[in-house]
């Protein structure tokens, strides 16, 4: 079939973009190894600028986003170890905690009532001058193909040469907050744990998402695993009662271009994880719907992606600022500025909640 797209994955990169096409009349076809609903490793932390972008897009109604949404935060505080830094109240738009296992499922479903055709349980095995095998022995051509398959992109490795792979690691525990003493309401941040990286503690109203990530750390898996015991230890919190989940984060292996010719790359397959934030589910809704946008406009990647404040750019940046926040040598005064200017710590939040880009930040920092 000559204009088929086809789409490998069916997270909210591989969703939104299907969901875009279908809506634009472009047949596409979309293929999940993983029966739906399915859980994702992830902190499930949506920021302010990825609410915006799911509503405006209308791929989800503001009720239906309220639906997914277990708590929103406006209040996060800020620790280097044991000493806390502050505590900052936002009266910006909140982030909100979703279920990955819900949130993709509703996306993909929304692809499905567009009228992209969904397959799931049926996983991408091999692929050749854009045919494409699946496990179960199916075959598929098409005139786009799209990589949106996470992480370990298999057709990220097929156009580039390389994953998505790199030094990037997250690892987390869902604890019931009728197991702790303590019972944390608003977020938590942990800087000095883990070097390029955090422990975060994300609660959703009945459960604490405690969680530590790292990109482009020196830190291994193991190391980042043992920072994250040793904290929930030192908590009084015993880890052998909880299930540790863990997956790769993208790590500076951005794909400024999402791939080349008609194969494009959306979401973790292009590396759009926020270097300092760890933000990646908001980058991937948008970026599937960038690579519609070049889909639809006949492949013009120029005009699509020229624009500044777009997802491709957000990570660019975090890529260099990250190392004033985490740089060993000015990691001290960073974690300072924190404690004693309040107009950091908004820099800071807003970021986090995605309504300030790098740029306009320091911009505003500097004058
Ligand atoms: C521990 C951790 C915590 C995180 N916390 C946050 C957070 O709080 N907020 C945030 O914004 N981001 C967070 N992220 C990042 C976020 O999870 C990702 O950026 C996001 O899931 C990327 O979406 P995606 O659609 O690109 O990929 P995915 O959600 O990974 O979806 C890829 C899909 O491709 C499918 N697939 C893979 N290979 C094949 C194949 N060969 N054939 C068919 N299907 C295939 C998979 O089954 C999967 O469903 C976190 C990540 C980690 C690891």
């Amino acid at each position: 079939m000559q204009d088929l797209t086809l789409i490998v994955g069916g997270g909210p990169a591989g969703a939104s973009c299907a969901w875009k096409l279908a809506s634009a009349g472009i047949p596409c076809i979309l293929i999940d190894k993983a029966s739906f609903p399915r859980d994702k490793v992830c902190g499930g932390l949506l920021s302010a600028r990825a609410a915006e972008i799911l509503i405006t897009s209308g791929i989800l109604s503001e009720y239906e986003l309220e639906d997914l949404t277990l708590k929103k935060h406006r209040t996060v505080s800020l620790w280097n170890r044991d000493e806390l830094l502050r505590t900052y109240t936002s009266h910006r738009a909140p982030v909100r905690i979703v279920s990955r296992r819900q949130f993709d499922s509703v996306l993909l479903d929304k692809a499905a009532s567009a009228g992209a055709s969904v397959i799931t349980g049926d996983a991408v095995v091999s692929i050749e001058s854009m045919s494409l095998t699946t496990s179960s022995g199916k075959n598929y051509s098409c005139s786009n193909l799209v990589g949106a398959d996470g992480c370990d992109s298999f057709v990220r490795r097929l156009i580039s040469g390389r994953g998505s792979k790199g030094k990037g690691m997250g690892l987390e525990y869902f604890i019931p907050l009728t197991d702790l003493n303590e019972k944390p309401e608003d977020l938590q941040i942990h800087f000095g744990y883990i070097p390029y990286g955090y422990i975060w503690v994300f609660p959703d109203g009945e459960k604490v998402n405690i969680g530590a990530g790292a990109v482009g750390s020196p830190a291994s898996p193991f190391d980042i695993a043992g920072a994250l015991n040793g904290f929930l230890k030192d908590r009084g919190i015993s880890c052998d009662k909880y299930q540790l989940h863990g997956a790769p984060i993208p790590s500076l292996v951005l794909e400024r271009n999402l791939g080349k010719g008609n194969m494009y790359l959306a979401g973790d397959a292009a590396g759009l994880v926020d270097h300092v934030s760890g933000e990646g589910i908001g980058h991937a809704v948008e970026s599937g719907f960038l690579v519609s946008d070049c889909i639809i406009s006949g492949g013009d990647r120029r005009t699509v992606l020229k624009n500044k404040n777009c997802c491709i750019d957000i990570v660019r940046q975090s890529m260099l600022y990250r190392h004033l926040l985490f740089s060993p040598f000015i990691r001290g005064a960073a974690m300072m500025r924190l404690r004693d200017n309040e107009e950091f710590a908004r820099g800071y939040w807003n970021i986090i909640s995605g309504t300030e880009s790098y740029n306009e930040m320091f911009r505003r920092l500097l004058t």
